[in-house]
């Protein structure tokens, strides 16, 4: 087994989309970025590189190269779910935590599990999210942006296809 760590952080962005762990969340902005400013997803394939020690998601999907502009990073997420996969890994679990003034994400948690699980492709029950605010401390507390951590834990299989 692996263990793996990643953390991710979005300034907000006028006029754009929100998108958390593969789900549009409306009634807020969305975050500034290369791709679709997916911060949880970001912090989630970051987690995935760093348990198989194959560098993170820059290394693998540079914002200097224009296929990646506007990504849909739940596609990224996938691609880098193959690249495991080919390498032999699938996922154990994820735990994962959002900070953040706003939005509340309670009422969006079950909808970003399902989305995770699905990209992840393991059951819902093996996906932990969780939603704080940063009580009003620091730039993410004063409702600048959004962070994300994400712990993934890989097993070791025969799922590869190298
Ligand atoms: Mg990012």
């Amino acid at each position: 087994m692996r263990v793996g760590f990643g953390y991710d952080s979005h300034v907000f962005e006028a006029g754009k989309p929100l998108v958390l762990g593969g789900v549009a969340i409306p009634g807020c902005d969305g975050l500034k970025a290369h791709s679709d400013g997916d911060v949880l997803i970001h912090a989630v394939i970051d987690a995935l590189f760093g348990a198989a020690a194959l560098g993170d998601i820059g290394s693998h999907f540079p914002d200097s190269d224009e296929r990646w502009r506007g990504a849909d990073s739940a596609r990224l997420l996938s691609q880098t779910v193959d690249e495991l996969a080919r390498r032999g890994f699938r996922v154990g679990n994820l735990d994962a935590t959002v900070i953040c003034e706003r939005p509340r994400l309670r009422p969006h948690v079950d909808a970003i599990r399902g989305r995770l699980a699905a990209l992840l492709r393991v059951d819902a029950s093996r996906v932990s999210v969780k939603g704080k605010t940063n009580e009003g401390m620091d730039a993410v507390g004063a409702g600048a942006g959004i962070v994300a951590h994400a712990a993934v834990l890989l097993e070791e299989c025969n799922c590869g296809i190298m």
